[in-house]
């Protein structure tokens, strides 16, 4: 079958042809079904921010590597255990695509996102076999094009967990890319006042705006600080979702959260950067929290429950078939599109 894969490890921007990274579809075998696993034909798998990085070599992964965890797709076959416990041939799926063990000391204890043992099978490929854990079903009235999505409104989702949004508090997100945007439209269901979005780029302030941004700033323009106070009454946001990865945006969300404030973390940094944070003024006077989310256990049942009330199809407009996941990858490279999506079995729609 055709896998999306890393073939080359360096960053796929690199001017000099010799040290870019690469990816190519590469013809590898189809997983065997086990007793407790599903094999779904996978219709989309949309581009990650973080899938450059991988074949960047930030996991220090050797190539070649499949790529691709935010799928969806029908379940073509069924081995028994999972047949028992309700799964069929034509359910249409997104899901999981860490296949935790359940067994070890996190697994345990709460915190399967720290599993010892997590597997992943790549999901940009006409084919990904899953444990039976894994899928949750599209609600019908979702395309499986906009279902794509269930892993990234997942993450949306348990940093709506951790923001704990309470009706009527302010609430502000920096950084207008699919994860910023999802959580944006959550903190809205969520019930978030004078929600603001600090974009620079005008085509996702304008998606932010759509999505029920009241204010929409751009930061490299205009004075944040002076912004906040404006919005705030000079107390700050109780509620700051980082979402942009740029250290600036970062210790910004820090002088601009209220008494209280919950700040969540919800991108990657640079691995040398170190953000400065007063413990007096800070944390200790402003009883911060400040927290982050690296992936999203529990939250995907919830994810694929909500999924029909959020607003998708901007972000999932741009497609290309798996035949041109090379040209997929530089159109999302681009930084002009919300997301690309990768068309995995054209035809299964
Ligand atoms: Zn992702
Ligand atoms: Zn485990």
């Amino acid at each position: 079958m055709k896998q999306v894969s890393a073939v080359k490890i360096g960053n796929m921007q690199n001017p000099d042809p010799e040290k870019r990274g690469k990816v190519e579809v590469l013809d590898v075998p189809v997983k065997n079904v086990g007793d407790d696993e599903v094999k779904i034909k996978v219709a989309y798998c949309s581009i990650c921010g973080s899938d450059p990085h991988l074949v960047d070599g930030i996991f220090g992964w050797a190539p070649p590597f499949g790529l691709g965890h935010e799928l969806s797709g029908v379940i073509v076959e069924v081995g028994e255990t999972a047949a028992a416990h309700g799964w069929k041939v034509g359910d249409r799926v997104g899901g999981n695509f860490r296949n935790y063990c359940g067994k070890c000391y996190y697994c345990a204890n709460g915190m399967e996102q720290f599993c010892e043992n997590a597997t992943e099978d790549p999901g940009m490929a006409e084919y990904v076999v899953w444990n039976e854990r894994q899928p949750v079903k599209v609600p019908d009235g979702v395309s499986l094009k906009n279902a794509c999505l269930i892993e990234p409104v997942s993450i949306a989702v348990r940093v709506m967990d951790k923001a704990n949004i309470k009706t009527g508090q302010n609430a502000a997100v920096s950084g207008g890319g699919p994860i910023g945007l999802l959580c944006l439209q959550l903190a809205s269901l969520n019930g978030a006042a004078n929600l603001t979005m600090f974009e620079p780029n005008p085509a996702r302030r304008e998606l932010a705006r759509k999505y029920g941004a009241k204010y929409v700033i751009d930061p490299t323009k205009e004075d944040v600080e002076k912004w906040a106070d404006k919005i705030t009454d000079g107390r700050g946001f109780d509620v700051c979702l980082e979402a942009s990865g740029a250290p600036a945006a970062a210790e910004t969300l820090l002088k601009i959260s209220a008494k209280c404030a919950r700040v969540v973390y919800v991108a990657q940094y640079p691995r040398d950067y170190n953000m400065p944070l007063n413990l007096q003024s800070q944390l200790f006077m402003k009883e911060l929290e400040i927290t982050g989310v690296f992936v999203s256990p529990y939250a995907f049942t919830r994810a694929a429950r909500i999924i029909e009330r959020l607003d998708l199809d901007d972000l999932t407009a741009v497609v290309f078939p798996i035949d041109r996941a090379t040209e997929a990858f530089e159109a999302h490279l681009t930084g002009k599109h919300p997301k690309v999506l990768i068309h995995c079995n054209p035809g299964l729609e």
